[in-house]
């Protein structure tokens, strides 16, 4: 369970808190005979002591996991790699009036905001236990304590933009890179931002209504959780080299009816948006699912990152010719980091946008390059740093040397694609 990766929303850290005084008093023994719960009650100190959103450095940790450029973000990317959690909690609050009064002149009314990872590679089998295991039960606890909830949903700090979208679909929140690890994971949000500490009993209730609950569900499902989540790892694993990955995708759009507060009167207010729904994702650009990919010695920075993230990153013993294929990058744009908050002030990260082709080669690779095989249960975790064309990427990121184009000359990535297993001698880095 993670609270206050946002400094100012504080109801998920005193959950936290409320929590481990529950555990550690006995109350909950028969949950901990079946569970062991770890809790991270304030991933952003900082924000937190400032009451604002971000990190010290303005950053948003919950965009961060992937590229872990943070120092919030590589400890909780620790916390993942050494406790390989099989069910993530991340406990947030939503803003009650800013934009929704602006927009649709009126105020959020929703206790608590919901969903689950929603990211292309997914295995299938989480989605299904997220929704039947966890998601149902903690609606049914939510219906019981006399909460209101929703799926999560967000809109752009851009007043002209009307549209109401669920949850991205980009690999960096903690949400989807959780799911990416293999492990069933939740946003859950309350109503909060912007408000003080007002209902701030309420707003704790809430998280730790949806705690219990999905504590419950995992004692209850122990074993079927453990067996699933095995399998998922085993199967993410055993895909190295066959079918296809995605590597771009968007939500998809359609109309959705919100239950908002009319301000003056309070009374209920059913308003139709443009909904940007994350449960049914569209595929952009896909290609084969490659048996590992392979980086220059020169790319020790993006390696170490990978390992950072608890990836086995091999170093090759030897000088060898290999078959790959390799990126001819078609585009590189300099760009903003697009979200589905667009905050300006929030100052986004200058990002490339890179469109490539990819084509046949032979690479002299030399001792000491590093190669990441695709047969690791973070596979997808992978292919969502590597494959260039998203704007988490390492390469959007320049994670990656960006080579510097000549006119008329093609440029290349320094990263290549390997088909198959690698037919050369490599040991594991150990990061040195
Ligand atoms: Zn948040």
């Amino acid at each position: 369970m993670i609270g206050q990766q946002h400094g100012n929303e504080p109801a998920g850290g005193e959950a936290a808190l409320a929590l481990a005084a529950e555990l550690s008093g006995g109350s909950s023994a028969q949950v901990l005979d079946h569970v062991n719960v770890l809790i991270v009650p304030r991933a952003n100190p900082d924000g937190a002591y400032h009451f604002v959103r971000g990190l010290k450095n303005g950053g948003d940790v919950n965009r961060d996991h992937l590229l872990l450029g943070t120092p919030e973000g590589q400890t909780l990317g620790r916390v993942f790699v050494q406790y390989q959690p099989d069910i993530v909690l991340d406990c947030h609050e939503f803003g009650v009036k800013l934009r929704w009064f602006e927009k649709f002149q009126s105020l959020q009314k929703y206790d608590a905001l919901i969903q689950y990872a929603t990211v292309s590679n997914l295995p299938r089998a989480l989605t299904d236990a997220s929704e039947q295991m966890f998601r149902q039960p903690l609606l049914r606890a939510f219906d019981q304590a006399g909460l209101t909830h929703s799926w999560y949903y967000t809109t752009s700090y851009d007043m002209s933009d009307r549209r109401v979208s669920m949850g991205g679909v980009v690999p960096d929140t903690g949400r989807n890179i959780a799911g990416l690890r293999n492990a069933v994971s939740f946003l859950l949000e309350t109503r909060g931002v912007g408000i003080g500490r007002a209902h701030y009993k309420r707003r704790v209730y809430t998280h730790l209504t949806a705690i219990h609950s999905i504590l419950a569900s995992t004692a209850r499902n122990a074993d079927a959780l453990l067996a699933l989540v095995r399998q998922a790892r085993k199967d993410v694993a055993n895909a190295a080299g066959t079918g296809e990955i995605i590597v771009s995708s968007v939500a998809s759009t359609t109309r959705h009816t919100l239950d908002l507060i009319d301000p003056q009167t309070g009374t209920d207010r059913h308003v139709e948006v443009d909904w940007r729904s994350a449960l049914e994702i569209q595929t952009r650009l896909k290609r084969s699912r490659p048996g590992g990919y392979l980086l220059p010695a020169s790319e020790g920075r993006a390696a170490r990152r990978l390992r950072d993230l608890g990836v086995t990153v091999l170093q090759l013993a030897e000088d060898a010719s290999l078959d790959v294929e390799r990126y001819r990058i078609t585009r590189a744009e300099e760009s903003k980091k697009d979200d589905v908050r667009r905050n300006e002030e929030e100052g986004s990260t200058g990002v490339v946008q890179i469109a490539t082709a990819t084509e046949a080669a032979t690479v002299a690779a030399h001792r000491g390059d590093f190669y990441v095989p695709l047969d690791q249960p973070l596979a997808n975790v992978i292919a969502a740093a590597l494959e260039p064309e998203t704007q988490s990427s390492y390469a959007a990121n320049r994670l990656l040397n960006l080579p510097k184009a000549d006119v008329g000359q093609a440029a290349f990535l320094p990263l290549y694609r390997l088909p198959a297993k690698l037919k050369a001698a490599a040991l594991v880095w150990d990061g040195n």
